[in-house]
């Protein structure tokens, strides 16, 4: 029986396992689909503090990394594939089949920004291609940009946008903002936004470095099609947790997002949640690296109270 398992290993789950590591828990981290989250996916990270020169998203990581081995946790690239709360401790199935048994669960196994799903879509992404405008906005300086959505995210990337880009172009495929009245407000009234209303990407074009060059629209209502040259692509199509092994055993929103009750503790005894699984409005590295330090400290609570 493991004291600790951390479901996860982005920011969250390595921030957990520092801490768990240090109260001497022997935690067992598995890591997941994508180890490392999504911080394993940007590039320059400027605004986790202690970094005033930035840091890379992979080497941000590989140091969290580093430091919870240090202090002895150790890790499985597994996913967890199903999970049993009992009254006294918590089974989680993984994806040999094989089931591990434990204390305590932290269950930071974080959300993946939805994309479009179109050819290229992969090999592009780092490379004009992104879900984070707070991530990698800097980079396209005085260059056009587009962001894909409708909603609060889309509205609040392409806000953030017009600090940088020349022009900042918000594809949307309906004639009209999902996001609330003034995010929209501000949007509309925004000289360097541009709306595409009815309209829906429907190729990526790269240069012939395989870096972003132009988007190929189609508007959904007359189905004419045109090239729009764009330095970055900005999906902002919402989000979707990390949360399928959990779903109908422990308390979710509509979306599927884990639900918390004081910090990090969820209803089931034992069970504790981190980051972006939970967390459908900062979704910042550093948010998600204070909630794993919660529910680290949450869960030697537990455990200790167990002892007694
Ligand atoms: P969202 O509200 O679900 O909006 C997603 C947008 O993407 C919608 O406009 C949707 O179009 C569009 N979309 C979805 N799938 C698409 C596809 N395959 N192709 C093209 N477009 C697609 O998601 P969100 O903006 O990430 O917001 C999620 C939640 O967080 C919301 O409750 C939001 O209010 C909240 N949030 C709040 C703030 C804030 O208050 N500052 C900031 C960000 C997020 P349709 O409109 O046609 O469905």
């Amino acid at each position: 029986m493991e004291k600790v398992i951390i479901v996860g290993s982005g920011c969250a789950g390595l921030t957990a396992a520092i801490y768990a590591a240090r109260g001497n828990l022997n935690p067992l981290v598995l890591e997941g689909r994508q180890p490392g989250g999504q911080l394993s996916t940007t590039t320059l990270v400027e605004n986790f503090p202690g970094f005033p020169d930035g840091i890379d998203g992979p080497q941000l990581i590989m140091n969290m990394h580093a430091q919870a081995e240090k202090f002895g946790a150790r890790f499985s690239y597994s996913e967890v594939t199903d999970f049993e709360g009992l009254a006294d401790h918590i089974r989680v199935k993984l994806d040999d089949e094989k089931w591990l048994e434990t204390r305590a669960l932290i269950i930071a196994s974080g959300a993946a920004a939805r994309y479009l799903g179109l050819e290229n879509e992969e090999k592009l992404i780092g490379h004009g291609l992104t879900s984070c405008a707070t991530c990698d906005g800097a980079f396209y300086r005085n260059v056009p940009v587009c962001v894909i959505g409708g909603g609060d995210s889309a509205a609040e990337e392409a806000l953030f946008l017009t600090k940088f880009a020349s022009k900042v172009y918000l594809i949307h495929r309906r004639d009209k903002l999902r996001a609330s009245k003034i995010m929209a407000d501000r949007v509309l009234a925004c000289d360097k936004i541009e709306p595409i209303w009815n309209t829906v990407v429907t190729r990526y074009l790269p240069d012939e470095k395989g870096e972003m060059s132009a988007v190929m629209l189609r508007n959904v209502a007359t189905h004419e099609e045109r090239e729009l040259p764009v330095a970055c692509v900005f999906v902002a199509i919402g989000h979707d947790p990390n949360t399928k092994a959990f779903q109908g055993k422990l308390e979710t929103d509509p979306d599927g997002y884990l639900l918390a009750r004081h910090l990090a503790e969820s209803k089931h005894p034992g069970v504790f949640i981190a980051g972006d699984v939970a967390d459908r409005v900062y979704k910042q590295a550093v948010t998600a690296a204070g909630s794993g330090c919660a529910a680290a400290l949450e869960a030697e609570k537990y455990l200790s109270g167990l002892e007694k």
